[in-house]
């Protein structure tokens, strides 16, 4: 171990030794403020070694964080970088985030939707990473669409439009960088204290005054267990509160994927769909129960959100909201080369559809990354002719997998191997949205 790494420094005021903060950790004590404080500022700026934060994210994750210990040290991430003021925007803030899953489409007719209620929404989204896709390069299939923005293009498109999603500068949270991706080669992603943190440090930096969460459960998402989820979203709540942002989870189902299609461009039409008043139901439930949520918190609570997709007030903001970042509305969405139907090896109703099956061969069809650099196809996906509680055919098509290199087809045949069932009669219809959590 290097020598420095035994040295106390003393940057945010306090000076402590990294090797205490991880023995009180690991022997089940309570961190102080200023041992978070210190911590989190030391490891930012490179006094507290790899090393030494692997260990004390390793003992959090056996250990846990307190509530009181988890607001400071989401807090010290926070404070890390920049937090943005939107106290210009002459309307009400309010941003939304899903913790991700197959399909989830939901913030491109969302956004538009809460702002043409007068709302503002500062969406700051990441990329896909495996089988899950990112709202950027979704919007990034609609030619000409710029993810970039600077600051000062992104207060005025939330001043004149109402709703921007663009891509987080590096200012905001920068400890969250630095320990997500030591995070992700340490074996302690899975912490919910530590999934709470990150989370919410950027989306608390991106200063709206009001959240809303969609948490997801289910084989596609991060969360596999309701336990799990709702401890999740309970632990975003009152960190939420604790630092002055009212925030609402919904709790939501991600079993089967959501809507009839996963991959980039597939997903931008889908939505499209969904502005123009049609779309799938699942997809169209949970844009308006998130919108009613979203609104509700900005004090709009006797509002039907589905009123605005129905007249077209809510294309009119994404039409808007995709021009002023550089993209053309009206031009055609790259389309696949190839295509090649999965059929139903039985007759009777469709009982399954894996979330994580799909959203694995969306990604292994090129809609997905594996590592952060590496392009996605916005052609490439998986189309859904048939969901969970449709009633097929033996030999009819269930699924339709569109690329551009029909060499990827075989792969992403192999991910389905067991996700589709066919029963003679239809299960009990579970419910979209499974709980609502907000602070007591
Ligand atoms: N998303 C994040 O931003 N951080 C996590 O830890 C997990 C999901």
């Amino acid at each position: 171990m290097p020598e420095r790494a035994r040295e106390p420094a003393a940057r945010a005021g306090a000076v402590f030794d990294a090797v205490d903060v991880i023995r009180t950790k690991r022997d089940g004590g309570a961190l102080s403020d200023a041992q978070i404080d210190w911590v989190i500022d030391a490891y930012t700026g490179g006094a507290v070694a790899e090393e030494q934060m692997s260990a004390l994210l390793m003992a959090v994750l056996l250990r846990g964080l307190s509530e009181a210990e988890l607001a400071r040290w989401t807090g010290a991430m926070i404070a890390s970088g920049e937090r943005l003021d939107l106290s210009g925007v002459d309307r009400p803030t309010v941003d939304k985030h899903s913790t991700g899953g197959v399909g989830d489409k939901i913030t491109l007719p969302l956004a538009p939707l809460v702002a043409a209620h007068g709302v503002a929404v500062p969406q700051l989204s990441g990329r896909g990473l495996g089988h899950t896709g990112g709202t950027l390069d979704k919007l990034e299939a609609i030619p000409g669409w710029r993810a970039a923005l600077s600051t000062e293009e992104f207060l005025a498109q939330l001043r004149t439009v109402g709703a921007v999603v663009c891509a987080a500068g590096a200012s905001l949270a920068p400890a969250d960088r630095k320990l997500y991706a030591l995070r992700d080669v340490t074996g302690t992603v899975e912490s919910i204290p530590l999934i709470a943190s990150s989370i919410m440090s950027k989306k608390i930096a991106e200063g709206a005054s009001a959240l809303v969460l969609d948490v997801k459960v289910g084989s596609g998402a991060f969360m596999k267990s309701t336990d799990d989820a709702r401890a999740l979203a309970a632990a975003m709540v009152s960190l939420g509160s604790a630092h002055g942002v009212r925030t609402v989870a919904l709790l939501t189902d991600m079993s089967v994927p959501l809507g009839r299609t996963a991959g980039n461009g597939l997903e931008v039409a889908e939505s499209v769909e969904v502005l123009a008043g049609g779309g799938p139901a699942d997809v169209v439930e949970l844009t308006v129960a998130l919108a009613g949520e979203m609104l509700a918190a900005a004090g709009l609570s006797d509002v039907d959100p589905a009123a605005a997709l129905a007249d077209g007030r809510a294309m009119d903001v994404w039409r808007r909201m995709i021009t002023a970042q550089g993209g053309s509305p009206d031009a055609p969405l790259p389309v696949a080369r190839e295509t090649s139907e999965v059929r139903a090896l039985d007759t009777g109703v469709l009982t399954r559809l894996d979330a994580y099956a799909v959203g694995v061969a969306a990604w292994r069809l090129g809609a997905g990354r594996a590592r952060k650099e590496d392009p996605v196809s916005a052609a490439a996906g998986v189309e859904m002719l048939a969901k969970p509680g449709d009633r097929v055919t033996a030999g009819s098509p269930l699924l339709l997998l569109h690329t551009d290199d029909p060499a990827r087809f075989p792969r992403a045949v192999e991910a389905l191997t067991g996700a589709i069932e066919v029963a003679p009669e239809a299960p009990a219809r579970q419910p979209l949205v499974l709980d609502r959590i907000a602070e007591s």
